[in-house]
């Protein structure tokens, strides 16, 4: 057992009984990797204190210290069958008793059934008595809502194949993914942000709980992860009273019965009153039953049966007793406000004021309220959320003890801890970290990517060849075959040839967010990236930086506090995106050929680094405070589907495609355009007297200090704005293919604006996403402010190497 002296009070060589005896307060802090205990008391307040809650942390639940980073902070723990992970700091906040031998009933042998007994068998679940079915021709709407890495993504591409597009949320703006169930005309389904609980802890979280809301679809399917079915359940009760249809799809079922568990899904459709159908979304089992009832109780309107979740028998039914009081008293007011009625009484109950005022409620309702609160409380002996959440949790206990039987020992489980032995060892974590970024950066830009690169290049250039000999042959007008030829084929060639690097860069990071692993990265750079003022959840966004600013930004909605967010979107652009890349190769080649290697890591370091630098300066001066608790779900480690990955690929290869097609052609061709005229619009001899050469002659003193005073490497920057591919791509059209630049450039100019290009505003795609994120000014911020310390990094660059007597 390592020893973690985090506390003083702490003596050595004392077991636990006496360490409690010592300290009254023992908090989870203080007990050591492998120990139990029982949860005494939640401290803390607001949003974070009821993430606790919902996340399973209630007085009473049992807890075991699982590990903790290799830096000593954050911790692991385990409860509820699940791992969870916390910083020290919060984890004092929580205070422990001895655990209570446990008497959970793992691995008794039941009489269990897996299958499910098939549409409206016996009209139990669908029940025609109350029947109502939409009209003929409505849009069947579905939402498809569950936890972090319960399945979704993936269930969302077996529903609805290829036919799914990305769509935008209005006002909110998320990204959110719609489509269409395959085989059934006329319906809609979206993938929504995986969320813990209907009490929004982070802003992606509050678009999933607005969209069932607000937007009512006709159905919900709820994914319910069935190897973690405690925790996953905790949503399905809140979703149940939404007063929505529902079917429950139980996910992950091919692992539970590999593992030798069971789930008997006849009683648990008693116990919930909605559809349970038991599926595995990566191996397509199940889904064509999903939809079945998913469609069934949505045409038909057939809500959830049962939302009465509190036992009058629950510690004496004070929360029993409390609910239904509320339920009465708010009943007018939560019809009138749209709300469900049950929802509101639970989140009045637990103190949810955005709820409250929803509600409208006069004085004198609001006092009894109060009152009725106070008195559960006192009951109870718990406070308001705390009891609630006890509440839930006592229920879905209910129902796993009647219907499931847990499996003797779960090998998914047992291998990520083995792997986690190793990805978040004390001695091994940051050495695979390093090993893993590099091997994937390595195969990218060496084996795969860089080979797949030189096939297309190769194809390219045959086809541009091709072209050149056709127009030549048929007589084609000069001013013509030098557009199609040194504009578009050179411009938009070069920048195509980039796609499969790019691609390979993207498969690499869903690979490793999908197999879980970045989860463990996160637990294991926390440490480190709070000391730069962020949470390790900042990792996520930070490593996708590396692929593309957009994407990064946009998944800065999963960090719960909005400093967070606002200093990890503006630090994203410093992470080198993989439009860069062919900025890198291009000047690389014309001028430092034999250090290629060495170079582009130097460049991806020098990115890190200024990024570390202007953190620093961000948490002393503009953002104040500390980071957000780091509570986080660490997930096995899973195979990810192939179905997923490709389909992730193919998006990207399309809006690649896409965009060198239509930006980057544009530009390209209004560079050409702009170099081969005059401003009387003839046809310059020497581009020199172009308009181009005029325009840019403009700006060039700015970069003059830089040595890049050149008006066309000006203009091939001011292009980079709309794409950074097309610097290279305006580049080759004004210099030509054949190392034309390196007659106006020495390696130190090269070596300044690369240094630059790296660093300065990021294009036009990721700045409107900064926008949609932060708003217009802090757009213009990032524009500014990238720009300027590109200006300095450049001009450092040149003097040191000017010093070294380069
Ligand atoms: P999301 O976060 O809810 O969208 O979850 P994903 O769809 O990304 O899935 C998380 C992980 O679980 C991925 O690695 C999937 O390949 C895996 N997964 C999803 N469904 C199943 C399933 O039915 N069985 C198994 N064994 N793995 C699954
Ligand atoms: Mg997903």
């Amino acid at each position: 057992m390592p020893k973690h002296t985090h506390n003083g009070k702490r003596k050595n060589g004392h077991g636990m009984k006496d360490r409690y005896e010592q300290d009254e307060n023992m908090t989870l802090k203080e007990l050591k990797v492998g120990e139990k205990a029982a949860v005494k008391a939640v401290g803390g307040s607001g949003a974070l204190r009821q993430h606790f809650l919902d996340m399973g942390i209630i007085p009473g639940t049992e807890v075991t210290v699982v590990k903790f980073a290799p830096m000593g902070d954050p911790m692991e723990i385990c409860l509820h069958g699940y791992e969870l992970t916390l910083r020290l700091d919060d984890a004092a906040q929580i205070d422990i008793e001895p655990a209570t031998e446990s008497t959970s009933p793992v691995g008794i042998e039941r009489k269990t059934v897996n299958e499910h007994p098939g549409l409206g068998e016996g009209g139990r679940f669908h029940e025609k008595k109350t029947e109502k079915p939409l009209p003929e021709g409505t849009q069947l709407t579905f939402a498809l809502v569950g936890n972090q890495n319960s399945g979704k993504t993936t269930l969302f591409n077996q529903l609805t194949g290829s036919k799914q597009h990305v769509g935008n949320f209005p006002g909110v703006t998320v990204d959110r993914k719609d489509g269409e169930i395959i085989g059934q005309k006329g319906t809609r389904i979206t993938d929504l942000p995986g969320i813990y609980s209907m009490s929004p802890y982070s802003s992606e979280e509050l678009v999933s709980r607005d969209f069932v809301l607000k937007e009512k679809p006709c159905g919900i399917i709820n994914i319910v992860d069935a190897t973690n079915i405690e925790r996953n359940l905790y949503l399905t009760m809140q979703l149940l009273e939404m007063e929505i249809p529902m079917v429950v799809a139980l996910n992950m079922m091919d692992e539970v019965d590999g593992n030798g568990g069971a789930i008997d899904v006849n009683t648990m459709e008693a116990m919930l009153g909605v559809p349970v159908v038991p599926i595995s979304a990566a191996k397509n089992q199940g889904i064509h039953e999903l939809i079945q009832h998913a469609t069934h109780v949505a045409k038909y309107q057939e809500k959830p049966q049962i939302q009465d979740f509190c036992d009058e028998n629950d510690h004496g039914g004070a929360v029993h007793r409390s609910i239904h009081a509320v339920l009465r008293l708010i009943e007018d007011h939560a019809l009138q406000a749209g709300i469900p009625v049950r929802f509101a009484a639970g989140k009045v109950l637990e103190g949810d004021a955005n709820i409250l005022e929803k509600l409208a409620l006069d004085d004198n309702e609001k006092e009894t309220l109060e009152h009725i609160a106070l008195q559960m409380e006192k009951e109870r002996g718990l406070d308001k959320s705390a009891a609630l959440a006890d509440m839930r949790f006592s229920f879905i206990m209910k129902v796993c003890d009647a219907c499931v039987t847990k499996p003797h020992e779960n090998k998914e489980r047992i291998r990520s801890r083995r792997l986690d032995r190793f990805f978040t060892g004390k001695y091994t974590a940051i050495p695979l970290f390093i090993l893993v970024m590099g091997l994937v950066f390595y195969l990218t830009f060496n084996v795969i990517g860089a080979f797949l690169q030189d096939l297309l290049a190769e194809g390219i250039g045959a086809l541009t060849e091709t072209v050149r000999q056709v127009l030549i042959a048929g007589g084609v007008n000069q001013v013509l075959q030098s557009l199609i030829l040194d504009g578009i084929f050179e411009g938009v060639g070069s920048v195509l040839s980039f796609l499969p690097i790019i691609v390979t860069m993207f498969f690499f990071l869903s690979l490793m967010e999908d197999s879980g692993y970045i989860a463990r990265v996160a637990f294991v750079m926390d440490k480190l990236l709070r000391r730069i003022g962020l949470s390790g959840r900042s990792i996520v966004p930070l490593l996708i930086g590396f692929g593309c600013t957009v994407p990064a930004v946009m998944s800065t909605r999963t960090l719960p506090s909005e400093r967070d967010r606002k200093m990890t979107i503006l630090l994203t652009p410093f992470m080198s995106c993989t439009a860069k890349l062919p900025i890198y190769a291009f000047f690389v080649d014309a001028f430092f050929p034999h250090h290629k290697a060495l170079i582009m890591i130097g460049l991806y370091l020098t990115g890190i680094l200024t990024g570390i630098i202007v953190a620093y300066i961000y948490k002393k001066f503009l953002f104040k405070g500390e980071a957000v608790p780091f509570v986080m779900e660490l997930p096995n480690y899973r195979m990810p589907g192939v179905r997923t990955t490709l389909q992730l690929l193919w998006e990207k290869t399309k809006d690649f495609i896409q965009r060198a097609f239509s930006v980057i052609l544009i530009a390209t061709m209004i560079v050409w355009f702009l170099q081969s005229f005059d401003f009387r619009f003839n046809v310059v001899e020497s581009s020199e007297s172009s308009i181009l050469a005029a325009i840019a002659g403009i700006f060039a003193p700015l970069f003059a200090p830089l040595g890049m005073g050149d008006w066309r490497i000006v203009t091939s920057l001011i292009s980079g704005f709309m794409a950074k591919e097309s610097v290279v791509s305006v580049l080759e059209v004004l210099f030509g293919p054949e190392g034309g630049i390196s007659a106006v450039m020495t390696n130190l100019t090269a070596a300044s604006l690369l240094v630059f290009s790296l660093l300065y505003t990021p294009c036009v795609a990721a700045v409107a996403s900064v926008r949609r994120e932060l708003g217009r000014k802090w757009a213009i911020y990032v524009v500014l402010w990238q720009c300027l310390v590109a200006w300095v990094a450049a001009f450092l660059v040149r003097l040191v190497l000017l010093l070294m007597g380069w």
